[in-house]
């Protein structure tokens, strides 16, 4: 079998995505619908076109190339008609004010192998590859296709996962998978349904068996105002974390809001509340409550 998947980016030399100098693989599409998402481009499973209007330098490369006559100009005024657009990426090769990008395109699993070896030299002892997203369980098989060819290349393969998936897409990449970088928004389900759009029961049951298998987990927490950084809310998810075994590591991420232009070009409508950023002393005040409850928080 050679999988494919609807890839967004590759990036190289990472060092946040899993334990030393990592490549990481994002996958398009996510079952979660986060107010706070610092990628949109990665929630819909789909190729997209972003267009940042305020980059265009009216030149209208795009019109005649476009298949579907998704450009034109009125009153000598560049427009996009999004509902035209299927995704061809044809514009964005021409476009001279650098105003639209196309997010997605097919990768198969022996496209990304030969990417990731080219990357294997510089790994060192404990980097390695990540997949990452958008939830990259929701394209399990592609995911355990390419681990299983790594693993047997001696690489390093750890998945960042929402959580939001059947047990059975976790099953599949198990056998192939060093580490898991979880997230956990919050446990109470009220407030996890009204900030991404769905219960968190699936990811708290598929969190406590991966636990059970004594897997390394990483968890991963992002601090969203308002949301999930008061004392009941970290109290919970520590008391949470503290009955759970194979929790190597837990990780606080800050919120911040440098992802609202592409929803502007992608036409999705941003829906955060406005809100401060966490300062450095509050991160560190949520490590320190969470520490108590035995887990080890790592910056
Ligand atoms: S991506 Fe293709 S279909 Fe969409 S606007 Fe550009 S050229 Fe037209
Ligand atoms: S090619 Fe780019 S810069 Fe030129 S008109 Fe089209 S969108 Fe604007």
């Amino acid at each position: 079998m050679n999988s494919t998947a609807m890839l967004l980016e590759v990036k190289r030399f990472g060092v946040h995505d899993g334990p030393g100098v990592r490549t990481v693989f994002f996958l398009k599409g996510c079952p979660l619908k986060c107010r706070w998402c610092h990628n949109p481009e990665s929630i819909s499973s789909q190729a997209q076109l972003a267009y940042y209007e305020h980059k265009c330098i009216q030149c209208g490369e795009c019109i005649p190339v476009c298949p579907v006559k998704a450009h034109g100009v009125i009153n000598g005024k560049h427009f996009f008609e999004r509902d035209k657009c299927i995704s061809c990426g044809v514009c964005e090769d021409v476009c001279l004010g650098s105003s639209l990008k196309l997010f997605g395109q097919k990768v198969s699993v022996e496209e990304a192998m030969e990417f990731a070896l080219e990357d294997k030299d510089f790994f060192e002892t404990n980097g390695g590859i990540t997949i990452s997203g958008g939830e990259p369980l929701l394209q399990a098989e592609f995911c355990a296709e390419l681990f299983k060819l790594l693993n047997k290349e001696s690489m390093h393969c750890a998945i960042d996962t929402c959580g939001a998936v059947n047990w059975s897409s976790f099953e599949s990449v198990l056998p192939y998978t060093d580490l898991f970088l979880y997230d956990l928004k919050h446990v109470d389900d009220k407030l996890h349904q009204e900030y991404t759009g769905s219960s968190n029961r699936k990811i708290l049951a598929n969190l406590s068996r991966l636990s059970e298998l004594q897997v390394p987990i990483e968890i991963r927490i992002p601090l969203v105002p308002g949301f999930n950084d008061d004392n009941v809310s970290i109290d919970a998810i520590g008391e949470f974390l503290s009955k759970l075994s194979g929790i190597r590591t837990v990780k606080v991420l800050a919120y911040h809001d440098l992802a609202r232009s592409k929803y502007t070009a992608l036409n999705i409508p941003y829906t955060m509340p406005q809100v401060s950023i966490p300062a450095s002393d509050k991160l560190s005040e949520v490590t320190v409550r969470l520490a108590n409850y035995g887990v080890k928080v790592i910056n």
